[in-house]
């Protein structure tokens, strides 16, 4: 093995960037950062049928949300068929692979008699041994087929996995394995070898259900006489109640995250701790503490597990860290989403207001919600708020007498109007606690905001004496 470390992420453009590559991703990435090494980003789109442009954008999206830059690539897979050729035409011409002329329908019947007979291998057909000079001369007639890998007879393949120790594939357990098609072009097997040979990947971090591929592809690079990475294969991942982690469980899709409101900070600490820790406590890790802790002594061999409420604890944790003016930017396409502009109002007007409800979000999604009745004069308001402080004898009155003390006061600040309110509670014997809900629901359209004074100076006098008026006219008795 070289000494540089070198890995690679190797997605399929075939859908969404999935939780799991997306974790795959951020441990080859911390690999190399940790090791300073290099980060390389192979597409895999040999699979014209399903490999999309709109698949391939979408990974290099959700890579760019997290912040894992490449140093090379990327390459894609499908433009470079020559070498995969070239390598095909070298392992047929050294007998390590033969052309298989059998049908879809013959194969189908290979596999049902070894189902029936309940054995592991199902296949076994006069091309094995076919006689090059008979091989040529069938496909020269056209016939379809594919190049199939000879799987040495008895004997094992094995390998020490970085995560799981060592790892044995016995050779009577695998069938001869398709590489590529009559027309030279790769099947996942080959063109995965033969890249990772090609660029000098020296450590294969990947999900464990590419354990089979690869006792597969140790065959295939020791056969083209290359050297043989370093694998580490990935546990998979569960959610809290223990069962694989599917759609049941929450959002699965790396991107759902981003739209969801989440931060990258946030998802790069949570996909740290799918299968990976530090110790039994540190759950906390900014992006240079990963770098600087990861290690693949330290994954799980396992399991991983996606714990949506930790999540959800670490956005709230990493939106009350960021600076209000980030916080801002971050949140304006929730903003517009909504249909609210944030462009074009008082910087520390806006500050301000986000300020207020900052401890109180856990994503970036809920501040349109929060913040809605400061950016726009059409407020939503809660039914079971209106009715419950609203629709009751003696409200106008009272609404109507906050608006006149609110209204005369001059400095329209906190302590302006503490004091002024003050003064009429005091006045008027009664209790604070009974203006301060219907103010509050008249003036956002629901019962729980900041402190009610801080939403009357962010709204300003002008608007507070609006909103009064109009909550006695729309929905208080007379
Ligand atoms: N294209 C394969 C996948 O997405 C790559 C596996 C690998 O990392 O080798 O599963």
């Amino acid at each position: 093995m070289c000494d540089e470390v070198r890995v690679r992420f190797a997605p399929s453009p075939t859908g969404d960037l999935h939780l799991g590559n997306a974790r795959t991703a951020l441990f080859n990435y911390l690999f190399a950062r940790h090791h300073g090494g290099k980060f390389i980003l192979r597409i895999e789109d040999t699979d014209t049928e399903r490999s999309t442009d709109e698949a391939t954008q979408g990974i290099l999206d959700a890579l760019g949300w997290l912040g894992l830059e490449w140093d090379e690539g990327p390459f894609f897979q499908s433009e470079r068929g020559d070498l995969y050729r070239t390598a095909i035409e070298r392992l047929h011409n050294e007998g390590h692979v033969y052309r298989c002329f059998c049908s879809p329908e013959e194969l189908e019947q290979m596999r049902n008699a070894a189902r029936e007979a309940k054995q592991a291998t199902y296949y076994q057909s006069e091309y094995q041994e076919l006689p090059r000079d008979k091989s040529d001369a069938l496909a020269e007639e056209g016939r379809k087929f594919v190049y199939r890998f000879r799987v040495p007879k008895g004997g094992a393949t094995e390998w020490d996995d970085a995560i799981r120790g060592k790892v044995v594939f016995q050779h009577d357990t695998l069938d001869d394995f398709a590489l590529a098609r009559s027309d030279g072009s790769p099947i996942f097997l080959l063109s995965n070898a033969v890249d990772d040979a090609d660029m000098r990947v020296s450590h294969v971090i990947r999900g464990e259900d590419h354990l089979t591929n690869t006792a597969k592809q140790i065959m295939i690079l020791r056969a083209l006489g290359h050297p043989v990475p370093q694998f580490a294969h990935l546990p998979m991942i569960f959610g809290m109640d223990n069962k694989k982690l599917s759609k049941r469980h929450g959002a699965t899709f790396t991107l759902q995250f981003r739209d969801d409101g989440y931060l990258a900070e946030a998802m790069l600490n949570q996909l740290a701790l799918v299968g990976w820790s530090l110790d039994d406590k540190t759950v906390l890790f900014s992006h240079e503490e990963l770098t600087q802790h990861f290690s693949l002594e330290r994954v799980n061999k396992a399991k991983g597990i996606f714990d949506y409420e930790r999540l959800l604890w670490l956005n709230g944790h990493y939106i009350r860290e960021l600076p209000l003016e980030e916080l801002i930017r971050r949140s304006e396409p929730f903003f517009q989403f909504a249909g609210i502009e944030l462009a074009g109002r008082d910087p520390e007007w806006l500050r301000g207001l986000f300020g207020l409800v900052q401890e109180r979000v856990r994503t970036l999604k809920e501040l349109p919600e929060k913040l809605s009745y400061f950016l726009t004069d059409a407020l939503e308001y809660e039914e079971k708020s209106v009715n419950k402080f609203l629709k009751k004898e003696g409200v106008a009155a009272l609404l109507r007498k906050t608006g006149e003390v609110a209204g005369a006061v001059e400095a329209f600040t906190i302590e302006g109007l503490e004091e002024a309110f003050r003064q009429w509670v005091e006045a008027e014997a009664i209790k604070f606690g009974q203006i301060a809900q219907p103010l509050r629901v008249a003036l956002t359209g629901s019962d729980a905001s900041p402190g009610i004074f801080e939403v009357m100076v962010y709204l300003g006098k002008e608007r507070c004496l609006r909103r009064i008026d109009a909550a006695i006219e729309r929905f208080c008795l007379v």
